[in-house]
């Protein structure tokens, strides 16, 4: 970017404010990590507008020039259904759903996940590390912890204790006071309610699938202390950007800070984002509601998978989105217009971006992610003749590395177009191009007859199928 670009301001959870974004590495890399999927089920459009948001910032990002180490977890072990440390371990319980191993299902599902990412458009991570992979990681973490004394024992594990920590749940603004007022008897042996668990025995007398040995016995590592391992493994002490959905703010962020705050002495990331919720029937959409929305559903209803991406763009990431198909089904017609008002654009290779329209466009993604504005300048230019089309043509190309709805790759499906039809829309243009208007008029009312519609972008056109 040049000297005058604007800087990319962020929301940070953290300080509960808009800051300017600057990297903490001086070579300028960003080190960026994001919380993935927990892999004992096919994630949801839910989740997934998470990780759209979470691709947009590191697009927008690279927009400004930055270079992005990206890195994101697969939670494949110790993620209990409850995010507190009460429950089963997702994992186990999936592989009983199934009657598959815990080991085949994370397969299963990690695979399902990384095929559903592409068809979203997602950048795939530098990085995709599974907690499983990274045990030793993790035991090493809770050893330091145990030497600092922050540990302590009950019967089926090592606890975090979050007394110990002055400003323990500064993230979420925690009512720590309250809490404790609230305590119910079911905290168990844990000492504070916040505590949480580090390590966590196999129960007596039973195998788990997923277990490992341990100073401190056999068992499996807790949910959040993957995080903290990983992303310290590779991204250091105390890195750019850390993200998640907003249901981590109070829980797993908020001890994945403590952890670290704990060993290392830094809050982990200088930023902390959140994605907001998609919500079905303005409730949370979650998978442990039963019934959720998969992107192969969304494809076997007839949807481009992109129509979802536009849909997500279309809001803010820091607001909750409802989920309808109304919604859904607007997008899709916005993206498909949006590709033909692209592909009717003269294409003169030699044609460079607008820099009036590059400047707005960064104005607004720098703003906070502000999408919906940036969209909005994308309609700008397909209506208007503000440009020139090869050059509107050029620009939308270079808006579509942010907004990744695949413009440039799109292929109109000519061969649905018979040749006849194709034909007398041929004949059409250059009637156009003649300027006899009675000729053409003539040849659109023909392939109106013959059930097609023909729409004019600029010198260009596109014929479709009428519809009923
Ligand atoms: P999980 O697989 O449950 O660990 O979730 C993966 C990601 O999706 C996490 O960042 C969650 O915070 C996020 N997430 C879960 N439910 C939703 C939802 N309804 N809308 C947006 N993000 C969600
Ligand atoms: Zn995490």
């Amino acid at each position: 970017m040049s000297a005058a670009a604007p800087p990319v301001v962020l929301y940070d959870n953290y300080a509960r404010a808009l800051r300017d974004f600057a990297p903490l590495a001086a070579d300028g890399a960003v080190g960026l990590y994001t919380c993935g999927p927990t892999v004992y089920d096919y994630q949801h459009i839910g989740n997934y507008r998470t990780f759209l948001f979470e691709d947009l910032l590191k697009r927008v990002l690279q927009w400004n020039g930055y270079r992005v180490r990206h890195v994101m977890n697969v939670t494949d072990v110790g993620h209990l259904t409850s995010d507190a440390d009460t429950g089963e371990d997702k994992m186990e319980k999936g592989a009983r759903r199934t009657g598959r191993s815990a080991w085949e299902i994370a397969a299963l599902y990690t695979q399902a996940f990384v095929d559903d990412i592409r068809a979203l458009n997602i950048l795939p991570p530098d990085a995709l590390s599974r907690a499983t992979d990274h045990i030793p990681d993790q035991i090493a973490f809770v050893a330091d912890l145990e030497k600092r004394g922050y540990t302590y024992r009950t019967s089926d594990g090592i606890y975090f204790d979050t007394s110990r920590q002055a400003d323990y749940g500064y993230l979420a603004r925690l009512d720590r006071a309250g809490l404790e007022a609230g305590k119910r008897v079911d905290v168990g042996e844990k000492r504070n309610a916040t505590d949480f668990a580090l390590w966590k025995f196999s129960p007596a007398g039973s195998t788990r699938q997923m277990e490992w040995e341990s100073p401190w016995g056999t068992g499996f590592p807790g949910w959040h202390i993957e995080c903290s391992a990983m992303a310290q493994r590779y991204l250091g002490d105390f890195f750019d950007i850390h993200c998640g959905g907003e249901d981590h703010i109070p829980v797993h962020h908020t001890n994945e800070i403590a952890q670290t705050e704990a060993r290392v002495g830094t809050r982990l990331a200088n930023f902390w984002m959140h994605g907001y919720f998609l919500l079905q029937n303005d409730a949370k959409m979650a998978k442990s509601a039963g019934e959720f929305l998969r992107v192969e559903a969304l494809v076997e209803r007839g949807y481009d998978p992109l129509a979802f991406r536009y849909l997500c763009l279309t809001g803010h990431y820091r607001t909750q989105l409802n989920f309808t198909f109304e919604a859904l089904d607007a997008a899709a017609t916005g993206l498909e217009r949006m590709r033909a008002g692209f592909h009717a654009l003269r294409d003169d290779p030699s044609a460079g971006a607008d820099a009036k329209f590059v400047a707005r466009f960064t104005e607004s993604v720098n703003d906070d992610l502000n999408t919906p504005r940036a969209l909005a300048l994308a309609w700008e230019l397909l209506r208007g003749d503000l440009v020139d089309q090869a050059i509107a043509r050029a620009t939308l190309a270079r808006f579509d590395d942010v907004f990744g709805l695949g413009l440039v790759d799109w292929i109109p499906s000519k061969e649905a177009i018979p040749e006849s039809i194709a034909a007398l829309a041929n004949a059409r243009a250059d009637a156009r191009k003649a300027k006899n208007w009675p000729e053409a008029d003539r040849l659109r009312a023909s392939i109106e007859m013959a059930g097609w519609a023909v729409e004019d972008h600029g010198t260009g056109y596109i014929l479709k199928r009428r519809p009923g």
